[in-house]
């Protein structure tokens, strides 16, 4: 029974903040960070850590629980830490990832998440040495509800086949299009909890993976040194193309058009 583990509107309580946690992550976001900075509390928790092998190399798989979503994030530290700081790691390559569960786990094609995930573990690899942070922060920040709608007002399914919607003027859309026809932003992500991983793990500097001017200034406004490195996707098919694309003219990435043949 619920009164032997927690009292009634206390569950009640939890039922809600699950539910807008689903539903506006950000905006749960944004008042539990203003709620943790009144009480002097850290955002960050660390759960664990643990060596563990993998087709990369050997790496110490770390997780942090984060108060201000209730969500946990993976880091995956390459090479030789034994400490609880990585002081010694001068302009570490870094990938700063946000999770996306249709390609990631379901191997989707419309989006470039995978293998930039893929592309970044086998740099790191290589030089034995690198820090990857696995943030969970799906839908561009808005959550999964939200990606849900947008790939749903993006996609069609015709003939067996998936493709994409056309406006009235015949434009294909692009996600972003889906985002703001379901009531969202394109991009709701801040890297603040990114940079509260890496001042935890006593990272300043970094070789940051990304061809997103917006998460270099994140992380630069926060006092890290970010050189940047760019990624270089090849679109695997014509949707993914035009993902590329939406996403270099809308959020201003780093896409230069040689990536996009
Ligand atoms: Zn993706």
């Amino acid at each position: 029974m619920i009164c032997e583990v927690m009292k009634k509107d206390e569950f009640l309580a939890i039922i809600r903040y699950l539910d807008r946690n689903w539903s506006e992550p950000w905006k749960v976001e944004a008042e539990m960070i203003k709620l943790l900075n009144e009480s002097k509390m850290p955002r960050l928790v660390e759960l664990g850590r643990t060596p563990l092998p993998t087709e990369y190399g050997p790496m110490t798989y770390i997780v942090f629980g984060d108060y201000a979503t209730g969500k946990e994030h993976d880091v995956a530290v390459f090479g030789k830490f034994d400490g609880k700081k990585l002081r010694a790691y001068n302009y570490p390559l870094v990938r700063i990832h946000s999770s996306c569960r249709t390609s990631e786990l379901f191997q989707a094609t419309n989006c470039e998440c995978r293998q930039e995930l893929d592309s970044a573990l086998e740099q790191m690899s290589k030089e034995k040495k690198g820090i990857l942070i696995y943030l969970d922060q799906e839908g561009a920040g808005n959550g999964i509800n939200a990606k849900l709608a947008a790939y749903r007002n993006t996609f069609d399914l015709k003939n067996g086949k998936v493709t994409v919607k056309k406006d009235k003027k015949g434009r294909k859309l692009d996600i972003y299009d889906g985002y703001v026809k379901a009531g969202y932003k394109s991009e709701h992500r801040d890297f603040d909890v990114a940079v509260a991983i890496l001042k935890t793990l006593g990272i300043r500097s970094v070789r940051l993976m990304t061809n997103n001017p917006n998460k270099i200034e994140g992380l630069a406004s926060k006092g890290i040194k970010v050189k940047p490195l760019g990624i270089h996707i090849k679109p695997i098919n014509e949707i993914m193309r035009e993902h590329l694309l939406a996403k270099a003219k809308k959020l201003g990435h780093n896409i230069t058009d040689k990536d996009l043949k």
